[in-house]
């Protein structure tokens, strides 16, 4: 995967890219990564790239003609047209769904945006897809492709140490992750689930379903109707959703949440089994 970031600030994606697992995997060459600063195509003896508003209006607009020729430029090295997706809040919610979709791409150009956004003219040239990053506004379109070109890059074959990884992970199949524990086996009285312990993988990959369905009920239950249940999961499901109906009845009498009542309970044998 080939990722071009056109921003004013190159170095912002520079910094944030470079370690770790995405520094790595660009050591590797498993993704590489290009910074093309928009003000090197500048053609204003001042390297200016941004003006006022027509019609008035507070802050500044980035111009089209620099933002322009940088494209063509990394578009020129590319060799044919690839997607343009520019960070703004305007664009679809970028999600895990888009990410893998994205994965697939050879090459991806970011285009980041900054003070009040891009000249609309050369937006209509150039992008192919508007993204954002939430119902937020951020001072810049660098932080955004970050947190794309992080996500994607973990669905690159060879970016996780363990490809399988990324298929258990929150979000995969609609389902929050299970929760995970690490040594020591007792921590301030807290003891590690009996059943991670036992070395039966087949107990532990079924308390591991049980709990994501759990999770995600409680916690993103929206997830829930997309998300691949074999009958006997639904039927946990259904459980689930039957044990927390009284609590709900209490919650609206002022009584616990359904939430903390659902969650804490990583102990209980496995439902499914
Ligand atoms: N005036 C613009 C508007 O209301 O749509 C917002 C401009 S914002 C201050 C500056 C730049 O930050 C945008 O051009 C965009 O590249 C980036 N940006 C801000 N919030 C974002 C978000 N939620 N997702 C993606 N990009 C964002």
């Amino acid at each position: 995967m080939k990722y071009y970031v056109l921003t004013l600030f190159p170095e912002m994606i520079e910094q944030g890219l470079g370690t770790s697992i995405l520094g790595r995997a660009q050591a590797q060459g498993k993704i590489s990564l290009k910074t093309v600063n928009i003000r090197d195509f500048s053609e204003n003896k001042h390297g200016h790239v941004d003006d006022y508003p027509y019609g008035g209006g507070a802050g500044m607009v980035m111009q089209p003609g620099p933002v322009y020729r940088a494209c063509e430029a990394v578009e020129a090295e590319i060799g044919r047209r690839a997607r343009v997706l520019y960070m703004t809040p305007q664009g679809r919610v970028f999600n895990q769904k888009m990410a893998e979709e994205l994965a697939k791409e050879n090459e991806l150009i970011f285009l980041c945006g900054h003070y009040e956004g891009i000249d609309e003219r050369v937006l209509e040239q150039k992008v192919t897809d508007c993204v954002s990053v939430g119902d937020y506004v951020l001072t810049g379109g660098e932080l955004p492709a970050m947190v794309m070109i992080d996500c994607i890059s973990r669905l690159v074959p060879g970016v996780l140490n363990n490809d399988h990884s990324a298929e258990v992970e929150s979000f995969y199949d609609n389902l929050l992750e299970y929760p995970q524990y690490t040594r020591p086996e007792e921590f301030m009285g807290m003891r590690v689930p009996d059943v991670l312990l036992s070395g039966h993988h087949a107990n532990i990959e079924r308390w591991r379903r049980e709990q994501s369905i759990q999770r995600t009920f409680t916690r993103r239950p929206d997830l829930l109707p997309a998300a691949r249940l074999s009958l006997q999961e639904q039927k946990y499901l259904a459980s689930l959703k039957e044990k927390a109906q009284p609590e709900n009845t209490l919650e609206e009498e002022g009584g616990h949440s359904a939430r903390t009542s659902q969650e804490g309970v990583p102990h209980s044998p496995s439902a499914l089994s």
